[in-house]
């Protein structure tokens, strides 16, 4: 096993979006032979990890610890351990934290090593039947200030959208997709690889209706179509 990672070395490890069962082997050998792993979510990772048996140190590193933990987590790469990062779900680096680290790393020449997987957006935007071949990831849009700003900016934007969005916000959002886009077809991901797993496609009226029906709840990938000319 120790042959799977080397000495101070940073590795980008990718778990599941919900389905334990959605890791590479690679993460699984990675993750148990690592000497430290860095979790967005110690306690969501320790499921995880104690899931496929590894015992491993763990740190917590997440966005509003990220200024004052990356300078320890890169002492600790310059001495030699090695290091994985783990995000809440997903893959590390997108919209969370580790994009952070990732550049402290570089910073200090340190080797940083990507196991990929699962990402939310990837495996919503596969399944939302609207192009594929371009498409803007645009994360979480910004809440308050900008907000009106981003929306314009995209109204014009002919390849796919991906958001990412909260169960608090899905129907506000939803609802501003309307204001500023019309009609447009869009396909709202929810809880993808759990057991509520649900996907519903169609014009943002008709989304925005159906999803009103029931409290929304989990976590939501929008996919908007792009700007037909
Ligand atoms: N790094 C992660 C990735 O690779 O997808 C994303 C991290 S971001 C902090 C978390 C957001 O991803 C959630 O708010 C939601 O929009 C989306 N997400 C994560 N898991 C999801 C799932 N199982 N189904 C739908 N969306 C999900």
């Amino acid at each position: 096993m120790s042959s799977e990672t080397s000495p101070g070395t940073l590795y980008l490890v990718a778990t599941p979006i919900g389905n334990l069962d959605d890791i590479t082997y690679r993460a699984v050998k990675v993750l148990s032979s690592v000497d430290l792993v860095a979790a967005e979510d110690t306690r969501k990772t320790k499921i995880l990890l104690d899931h496929y048996g590894i015992v491993k140190p763990m740190v917590s590193y997440f966005n509003y610890n990220e200024r004052q933990r990356a300078p320890q987590l890169i002492a600790r790469l310059l001495h030699g351990e090695s290091i994985a990062v783990v995000s809440d779900a997903g893959t590390p680096g997108i919209s969370d934290p580790a994009f952070y680290l990732v550049r402290e790393a570089l910073a200090q020449s340190i080797p940083i090593i990507p196991i990929p997987g699962a990402s939310a957006f990837i495996s919503a935007l596969i399944v939302s039947g609207l192009p594929t071949d371009r498409f803007v990831f645009e994360g979480f849009l910004p809440q308050k200030k900008g907000r009106k700003t981003k929306w314009e900016s995209l109204l014009t934007e002919s390849r796919t959208i991906v958001v990412y969005e909260s169960p608090h916000r899905i129907l506000k959002t939803l609802a501003e997709i309307a204001t500023y886009f019309g009609d447009r077809r869009v396909v709202v991901a929810r809880e993808l690889t759990k057991k509520f797993e649900e996907i519903v496609r169609g014009p943002v009226s008709l989304v925005l209706e159906e999803l009103s029906k029931k409290p929304t709840r989990g976590e939501y990938v929008v996919i908007i179509e792009g700007f037909q000319s």
